[in-house]
């Protein structure tokens, strides 16, 4: 904040240039920087990002899904800065530290999941409830579970363990000798066809459950865990589906003796209407996942933190004389306090703003708001759950992300479609004036790129 911007007209093109040079940029064929622009961000604040020049951009993405409160959002600056005077980090092996502490309970008070094992990113939390889940099943001799179950077009993250109950072609394909041998199943969401409703097509998620009903009859002796996005396919394009698929897949895991993981690190705080996308499946505790991923919100957007919450029954069968028997994972930056108390603050706003009900009053202007896109008559599939809302735009353009991505930030939006797929998740603290400049950019970015 403190470092003089310059504010010449080619500081922009300036830090773009040694970017280019020296950072390599993720998920981005770099190459394609020679048209598309790489936009560097000076200083951001509530929805607005603003770069070197003072040119702004509503982050409509919450940065790749990440923020909740806004940028810069004084409560947690302040409890980040606190923090920082008395622990910034330890070792979480052999130590412990009061910031993990008490965010481990707090999410377990949340979830009913009541053992917490924290890690950094989101596909390093897939990664480790898919080991957990192996390595249950060995420790209660039941050798043989070594696959896994995901969803056709779902996302866990790309290292290779994600990766390989990733159904992304574009994320998936090069490495695909690399993965291992799991199984897929069809995903619940409206395919197009039948006179099916998208979001919640229960006909859909009816048909799906009978596969993976099939599925674990006959091969539940090799299958430790089915992994799912609970409601919400995000990658895959913000794919909705109902929750009864959910219903009877958690039915079916339990009569099979399958773990089922909840990969709720999109979906948790907030997203989906409710604190997590498992409450609109069931609150009661039978029905609870086995395993829960968190990340992305976790910490309102400002640090990487993830962890895996589990059940007693599953800690139980690591607890034991034998160190193989234990879940010797690690990450060197495990519970990170500074992260933790982002986590902290985050929960905090949670519970003073009573966001969760806040964020439905809201939701439902917005959605009035959507209304002109939504009667647009190249915009097909509208959907909305809870703070997201989806709609694909019907064209034959090849590169109508980007295009769109580029009209968008001309205009100070920051749109990044998934394919024909236009999507808002922007961050709780987004007002009236702002959705409504937001769907009034994109229509006008829609008209110019379909032009
Ligand atoms: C983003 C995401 C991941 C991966 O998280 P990273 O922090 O990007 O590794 C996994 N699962 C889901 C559902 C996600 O949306």
């Amino acid at each position: 904040m403190s470092a003089p911007a310059s504010s010449t007209p080619n500081a922009n093109t300036e830090l773009v240039q040694r970017s280019l040079a020296s950072v390599w940029h993720p998920c981005t064929q770099m190459k394609h920087h020679e048209q598309f622009p790489l936009v560097p961000i000076a200083s951001a604040s509530g929805v607005w990002l603003t770069d070197a020049e003072g040119k702004r951009y509503l982050d409509a993405v919450s940065s790749w899904w990440v923020n909740l409160f806004g940028h810069c959002n004084p409560r947690i600056n302040a409890a980040i800065k606190d923090q920082l005077d008395s622990l910034e980090h330890a070792m979480l092996a052999g130590f412990t530290h009061a910031p993990a502490v008490e965010l481990a309970e707090r999410l377990s008070r949340l979830t009913g999941l009541g053992h917490v094992f924290f890690a950094s990113d989101g596909a390093s939390a897939v990664e480790i409830a898919l080991k957990m889940s192996f390595h249950y099943w060995r420790n209660l001799g039941l050798n043989g579970k070594t696959r896994f179950v995901s969803l056709q077009s779902s996302y866990h993250g790309e290292t290779l363990g994600a990766l390989s109950v990733t159904d992304v072609a574009v994320f998936r394909d090069a490495y695909a000798p690399l993965l291992n041998n799991n199984v897929l199943v069809p995903s619940p969401t409206f395919d197009g066809k039948g006179d099916g409703d998208y979001p919640c097509c229960l006909e859909c998620a009816d048909a799906a459950a009978d596969v993976l009903q099939t599925l674990l009859e006959e091969r539940h002796d090799e299958i430790a865990a089915f992994i799912v996005e609970p409601l919400v396919q995000g990658a895959a394009g913000m794919r909705m589906y109902h929750p009864q698929y959910l219903r009877r897949a958690r039915e079916l895991c339990t009569e099979f003796n399958v773990h089922l993981i909840a990969d709720e690190i999109m979906t948790g705080f907030g997203r989906t209407g409710t604190m997590f996308a498992w409450e609109q499946v069931s609150t009661s505790a039978d029905m609870r996942p086995d395993f829960m991923c968190l990340s992305k919100g976790i910490t309102g957007g400002y640090l990487p933190l993830s962890c895996v919450l589990t059940t007693d029954t599953v800690y139980r069968a690591f607890y034991d004389d034998h160190t193989a028997r234990g879940f010797l994972h690690s990450h060197s930056y495990t519970g990170s306090a500074l992260a933790c108390r982002a986590a902290l603050a985050t929960l905090d706003i949670f519970e003073s703003d009573n966001v969760i009900v806040a964020n439905r009053a809201k939701t439902r202007r917005f959605s009035a708001l959507m209304t002109p896109l939504r009667q647009h008559p190249r915009v097909s599939n509208y959907r909305q759950l809870g703070v997201i809302w989806a709609f694909d735009v019907s064209t034959s353009l090849a590169d109508f992300a980007k295009r769109i991505f580029a009209a968008g930030l001309a205009r100070g939006v920051l749109l990044r479609p998934i394919g024909n797929t236009i999507y808002f998740m922007p961050p709780y603290v987004t007002d009236d004036g702002e959705f409504l400049l937001l769907v009034r950019q994109t229509l006008a970015a829609i008209d110019e790129v379909l032009a």
